[in-house]
Parts: C-alpha cells; sequence; structure tokens
C-alpha cells in the first residue's frame, strides 16, 4: 500500500488522498509554478498508523469523555491522545517508505551549501495537511502544526507524528464540537524542502483593503528572512501594489522591519534584529516585484480565482510555497470601500470605528469630543481620560507602544492609532474617517471592514496570566484572568482632575484615601481570593502637569529618569503613607489579596525605608517591586533575602534603562527592543534567583502582550506569571499553553 505519494498525477480533487493543503501544492507544481520539492504522507498512512497500534477506539474513547465546561477535561484528553499518538510506532513498512522519499529529495537541486553542514540531509518543513479543509481556514481553530527545519530521519518521523497529534490540539477539539463536525477525521502530511529564505511574504492577487471581484491590483507583502514575522505580524511589511493590466509598480510603501526569523547554522529557527541598515531598506528590488507580481497574475489565470499567495526568494529566487483562494471575496463585495489610506500609524489598540474628527490641541479642548466622535491630537495625557472614554476611536501624531493613548485606548477598548507623524496636520474638525486601528490605517469616509474575532476557549495554563489594569471599571471585563499583575493608581487619583500631590498640598489626605480604598477595594473585591497588584504611586513630573496642581511640579530635564516612584516617595512620604493607610483598610475589610509593589527601586534600602513607613502607619510590610532598572535586577538576591512577595519586570523602563533609549521617542522605537540579548540575560537572572527564594517572578510591561517568542522565552526560562493588557488574556492564555505543552 503506498503510504508515500510524489505530486505527480495529483491535484486539487485529491483532499481526500493527501489533504486540502497537499492537493492543492501538487496542483501548482504540476502547472509549472516554481514550488519547493515535496512529498506527502497519505491520509491512509494515518489511518494505518492507528489501526496497527489500537489507536481509533481509544481517541475517540477520550474525546467522548470530555466535559466542554470544564477546561481541565479539555486539555487533559487532548494531552492524553498526543502522549498515545507520541508513543506508539509507525509500521516498519511505513517507516521505510518515508525515509526512502526522504533520501529521494536528496537528489533534487542542490539543498543547502553551508560549509558548516554536511550536506547530507535536508531540512525540510513538515506541514499538516487535514482533509477537513474548514478547520484550516478558520483562524479561530488555527491551522494544524507545521514543523520547520526538520532534519534527520528520526527528527521527521517525530515531526510527522506531532502533526498527526495537532488533529487533536483543544482549539480543534472544541472546533469540531462546536460546529458538530465528526471528530473522526484524517490527516495527510506535506514533507517539504525547506527554502532558507532572505526575503518572503505573502502576495494578494486582489487588494485585500478593497476585495471587489476584477480588481486590477496585485499587492505584495515583504519581510526579510523566514515569513513567521510577517504571518505573526511582529513587523510592518513593505507593502507594494502592482496594475495587474500593465505589470507596472503603482505604489511602493517601506516599512520598518525590525526583526526577522531565520535558521541559524544550527538549524534552529531564531528571531534577531535585521541590521540596522536594512530596517527601513526595500525588501524587494523593483525587478523581483515586478517577477513575482508576474507569477501571481499566472496563479490567479490557473485557477480563475483571486488566490492568497506565500512566496521566498532563496539565493536569488522566487519560490512559490503556498496559495489558497480569497475566500471573503463574495461577502465584501458589497461594503463600499472609498480609496486607499490617507494616513498610517502603529495599531495600538485593535479595532475599527467611523466618526467625525475633532482635533483637540490641549486639555483646554476637551469638552469638543461628543460620544462616538474620533479624538485627533498629538498624545493624550491623563487629562483626555474621560475625552478618551467617550471617542470611537484614538489618533495621534507620536507615542510608542507603552504611550498614555497606547496604554490607556487598550484598556478602555478603544480602538487607536499611534504614530501617525502628521494626524493633526490633514484631518480636519468634521472630516467623517473610518480608522482600522488592527492595521493601524485611516481611511476618509465610511467603509465597513469586517473584523475577525478569534472565540477563545477558556484555558489554564501553570504559568498564570494575569492583567494590567488602570481602571476599576473595566475589572469586571477581566476577571477571568488569574489575578491583576499591575494596577496602576495614576490613573484612578487622576481622573478626578486634581494633580495627586496636591491632595497632601490641600491636607485632604482623608480624601486621597478614599478613592484609592474605593478604586483598588473595587478590584479587589471582583477578583477575591485572586492577587490584586496594586503599584505605589509612579507618576512622572512631565505627566500631571496639567492637572490642578500639577504646574507646581518641578521641571526636570529628564523625567523619564527623574523624580519618580520610590525615591520620590520616600522624598515626600505623604502620599505613600496614605497609599499604606489605604492598604491597612482594605486588609481590615477583609481584602486580604491586596499586596503593594514599589515602582522604579534600585535598592534594598529603599524597600527597608518603605517598610519602616509601613511599620508606622500599621500596614502590612509584604512588598513587591517592580524590576525597572538594571540595578534592580543585578541586585535581585539582596533583595530576595531582604524580603520581598514578588519581583515584576517592568519591561518597558528595564528595556529603556537597559539600552539607555527614551521610551517615548518615537524615532527609536525600530531599536527599542525588549527582547535584546542584555534584557534576556536580566530576565533569566531574576527569575533563576526568584526560583531559588521562592518568591514569585512575574512581568508587568507591554512586551508579554505583544510578543509571543518573548512569552516563548520567559515560560521557558520560568517565569512564574505574566501580566497583560485586558485584549491580550486569551491570546497569551494560548500561546502560554502550546509553550507548555512543546516544553513538556
Ligand atoms: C513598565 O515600566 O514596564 C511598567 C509596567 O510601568 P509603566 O509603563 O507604568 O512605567
Ligand atoms: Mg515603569
Amino acid at each position: 500500500m503506498p503510504f508515500v505519494l510524489w505530486p505527480t498525477n495529483l491535484g486539487k480533487k485529491d483532499v481526500k488522498l493527501v489533504g486540502g493543503k497537499a492537493a492543492n501544492l501538487a496542483e501548482l507544481i504540476n502547472a509549472g509554478f516554481p514550488v519547493p520539492e515535496a512529498f506527502f504522507i497519505t491520509a491512509e498512512a494515518y489511518e494505518e498508523f492507528l489501526k496497527s497500534n489500537n489507536l481509533k477506539e481509544k481517541i475517540l474513547g477520550i474525546i467522548k469523555g470530555i466535559d466542554y465546561s470544564d477546561v481541565n477535561s479539555l486539555n487533559n484528553a487532548s494531552e492524553k491522545i498526543k502522549t498515545l499518538i507520541m508513543e506508539a510506532e509507525v509500521p516498519e513498512e511505513m517507516k521505510n517508505q518515508i525515509i526512502d522519499a526522504y533520501k529521494k529529495l536528496y537528489g533534487g537541486p542542490p539543498v543547502d551549501l553551508d560549509f558548516v553542514k554536511p550536506i547530507d540531509m535536508p531540512f525540510v518543513a513538515v506541514r499538516s495537511s487535514g482533509v477537513m479543509e474548514d478547520i484550516e481556514k478558520a483562524s479561530s481553530a488555527g491551522q494544524y502544526d507545521t514543523f520547520l527545519n526538520v532534519k534527520g530521519e528520526k527528527r521527521l518521523i517525530e515531526a510527522i507524528k506531532k502533526c498527526w497529534a495537532s488533529l487533536y490540539t483543544p482549539r480543534v477539539i472544541y472546533y469540531r464540537h462546536k460546529h458538530n463536525q465528526p471528530q473522526d477525521t484524517s490527516i495527510g502530511v506535506i514533507v517539504q524542502r525547506m527554502i532558507n529564505s532572505e526575503k518572503s511574504g505573502v502576495a494578494f492577487t486582489i487588494d485585500p483593503t478593497n476585495p471587489v471581484k476584477g480588481s486590477k491590483k496585485i499587492v505584495i507583502e515583504a519581510c526579510w528572512g523566514l515569513g513567521e514575522t510577517l504571518v505573526q505580524g511582529k513587523v510592518e511589511p513593505d507593502r507594494y501594489v502592482v496594475d495587474k493590466d500593465t505589470g507596472e509598480i503603482i505604489e511602493k510603501h517601506i516599512g520598518k522591519k525590525s526583526i526577522e526569523t531565520v535558521r541559524d547554522i544550527y538549524g534552529m529557527t531564531v528571531v534577531r534584529n535585521v541590521n540596522r541598515d536594512k530596517v527601513e531598506a526595500q525588501v524587494l528590488s523593483d525587478y523581483e516585484i515586478v517577477a513575482l507580481a508576474a507569477f501571481c497574475k499566472k496563479i490567479e489565470q490557473h485557477y480563475n480565482f483571486p488566490e492568497d499567495i506565500e512566496w521566498a526568494i532563496e539565493r536569488g529566487k522566487i519560490y512559490i510555497v503556498q496559495t489558497r483562494a480569497v475566500t471573503i471575496l463574495e461577502e465584501k463585495e458589497t461594503r463600499e470601500v472609498k480609496g486607499t489610506p490617507v494616513l498610517e500609524g502603529y495599531g495600538a489598540s485593535p479595532g475599527v470605528a467611523t466618526g467625525v474628527v475633532k482635533v483637540i490641541r490641549d486639555a483646554s479642548e476637551i469638552w469638543k469630543i461628543q460620544k462616538g466622535d474620533i479624538l485627533v491630537t498629538k498624545m493624550t495625557n491623563p487629562d483626555f481620560v474621560v475625552a478618551m472614554e467617550k471617542s470611537a476611536a484614538i489618533v495621534t501624531d507620536e507615542g510608542g507602544i507603552t504611550s498614555h493613548a497606547a496604554i490607556v485606548s487598550r484598556e478602555l477598548g478603544v480602538p487607536c492609532v499611534i504614530a501617525t507623524k502628521k494626524a493633526t496636520q490633514v484631518l480636519k474638525d468634521g472630516m467623517k474617517i473610518t480608522v482600522d486601528a488592527t492595521h493601524g490605517k485611516i481611511y476618509p469616509g465610511e467603509i465597513e471592514i469586517k473584523e475577525e474575532k478569534a472565540k477563545a476557549v477558556e484555558i489554564k495554563t501553570k504559568t498564570q496570566v494575569k492583567v494590567n489594569l488602570a481602571f476599576p471599571e473595566t475589572a469586571e471585563r477581566a476577571k477571568h484572568a488569574d489575578g491583576v499583575g499591575l494596577l496602576r493608581l495614576e490613573h484612578m487619583l487622576t481622573k478626578a482632575g486634581m494633580h495627586p500631590i496636591e491632595y497632601i498640598r490641600e491636607r485632604k489626605q482623608e480624601e486621597l484615601i478614599k478613592i484609592i480604598v474605593d478604586g483598588v477595594g473595587k478590584v479587589a473585591q471582583i477578583f477575591y481570593p485572586k492577587q490584586v497588584w496594586v503599584r505605589s504611586l509612579d507618576a512622572r513630573t512631565d505627566e500631571f502637569r496639567n492637572m490642578k496642581g500639577g504646574e507646581k511640579e518641578p521641571e526636570e530635564d529628564n523625567p523619564m529618569l527623574g523624580w519618580h516612584g520610590i525615591r520620590r516617595s520616600l522624598d515626600e512620604p505623604e502620599i505613600l503613607k496614605c497609599e499604606l493607610k489605604a492598604l491597612k483598610q482594605l486588609h481590615e475589610k477583609g481584602l486580604d489579596n491586596v499586596v503593594w509593589e514599589l515602582p522604579f527601586i534600585i535598592s534594598v534600602s529603599e524597600l527597608r525605608k518603605a517598610k519602616e513607613i509601613a511599620k508606622e502607619v500599621g500596614a502590612p510590610t509584604n512588598f513587591g517591586i517592580m524590576v525597572e532598572t538594571p540595578a534592580a535586577a543585578l541586585t535581585i538576591e539582596d533583595f530576595c533575602k531582604e524580603g520581598i512577595a514578588f519581583a515584576s519586570f517592568g519591561s518597558n523602563d528595564l528595556t529603556q534603562t537597559t539600552l539607555g533609549i527614551d521610551r517615548n521617542n518615537e524615532k527609536l522605537i525600530k531599536i527599542f527592543d525588549e527582547m535584546h540579548p542584555a534584557m534576556q540575560f536580566l530576565f533569566k537572572h531574576v527569575i533563576e534567583i526568584c526560583k531559588k527564594y521562592n518568591v514569585e517572578s512575574s512581568i508587568c510591561g507591554e512586551l508579554p502582550s505583544n510578543r509571543r517568542d518573548a512569552v516563548e522565552f520567559l515560560v521557558k526560562t520560568g517565569i512564574d506569571s505574566l501580566s497583560v493588557n485586558i485584549d491580550a488574556i486569551d491570546k497569551v492564555r494560548e500561546w502560554v499553553a502550546e509553550i507548555e505543552k512543546s516544553k513538556n
């Protein structure tokens, strides 16, 4: 029985035989397109594997026993099935056929001329190819697994078994259950020579922002290295538009590509910083753009339908890696789309909204914002919060991903595009615009943009996933998180319009204590008994200048590195005393899940002084600390010896202080790398020392909300919890679950 098939004679019709993805690939190869060499393991091979190990009934039995209201039950079932598959033997005859085919792949074109490795066995990509294609297309289910850079016979067999096992991830089992699809399904596997691409990306034979029939545009997106970086949205890719009829380039947008995924000399897939002069350089030469567009046009002609194509360039040669029909066409055909974006920036808080522009020059103008307007400003500050809550979307000239606008809008769930450079010049009061903050684009007029929302499956993970909050009002939406890893006090205190320090100046201590007790109390109640970590006031002197009393704040040359956090609280202990009196009251009310944490700390003596003040007011002294300086990170052992409740990385500040980069300077976004090797060193050091002293390690900066590679690094290094933005809880939980699984 042939368990292995070569693409010859196969085509689109052969989905049942080798799965949808493989059938499609065969079709492309046979049509003469430059596709990397591949062979397929049939769905029948998978069936035979189950049969010879008596697995089918066992697997279906385990699935039958799942209680879908209990995530643990789903996760455990998935785990059990995976173990069954991974521990079962692939029948000898099947193994021989696979290895034989793998050897034949050597006979193809030169594989890898890298002199460090012997040119014996090729690196291959091992891709799952399900026979029920709609699961692979559904973003909520995600695709079945793919394994890159697999080399050697043993690893190949293992990767194939992993592909088979990916038929039973919790996500996929749940998807089939929800959609009443049979759990008894099958899967093929593609084994394809791995392209070690210098450049790669996607192409659409239709404008994806305006996917109407008869579109005359081919849109190409490109990044450096392997395509993962682009597909996972980790870089802003180049975007080229080619006229389908004339073949001419009609638009070029050069993105910022700060990182790339590459294969290192050991065959590991690694993410690294892009060489500085390539970050803003054009990825494809004009010649390559035109040549690639010509291929794309031919592919569309072949299928007689608009296609979404993945491509790669290895040593100057273009390869087509995958292609699929653009299925959203009919749905989107009816929508009215007017033109191309007028502005682009960074999508800081995802979502889409249409509304009327109100340009706000400073806080005195915020009254202009009516419910549903689009707030356009240079950069928001705490005075803007009331207006931000009313806005349908927010667009700013400046700012980085950790700026005020970004943090607050994410929490409020308001779509926000930052760093457009010129929104306040280009957009005028009264203009109607549509903000697509998921992609960082602003369109004139009203357009309908269909949003894909991932349906989250509740997953329990060993590494806790907590949430960052600033407003008690949003706690309810976040209560499925494993606790609050950062409750910022600043926004809660400034909402009433007065600078926190002004309460002290005006002798309104009791009022200040009440605001804290009420605000924190609300969050603590919602989360009880899960912990709520409240960060002691950390306001920079320039941040609240517009508030009542803010004008009295001292002028500093470098407020970011200035008089804020615990250093200021010890100089002016009155506010800290109020905070700790509030903490005492909260514990007295039974809300003993509240713990205070000290920001921007650099020495154990600061911790000791804070403990003294806590003792003075009768409050608990078990503080957590924020690790936001190399000083705190490198002396973490001293803090652990002194006694701390936890250590939480403030990665926004830790990056700033470690790399010497002003975190608010948008010119430096491209080198603001929270995963710089120096950061990795500090992360590892702190996590390991904390483990030794049984102190919980955590992170509450922006990093884990945005970068899967960072989550992977932190989880694998052994961090105890991650605290993320409200809209990232489900996504990060899924990441953590996958990573924890692969760790075992
Ligand atoms: C940080 O520095 O990472 C942090 C969480 O604090 P903030 O962003 O409020 O400075
Ligand atoms: Mg900080």
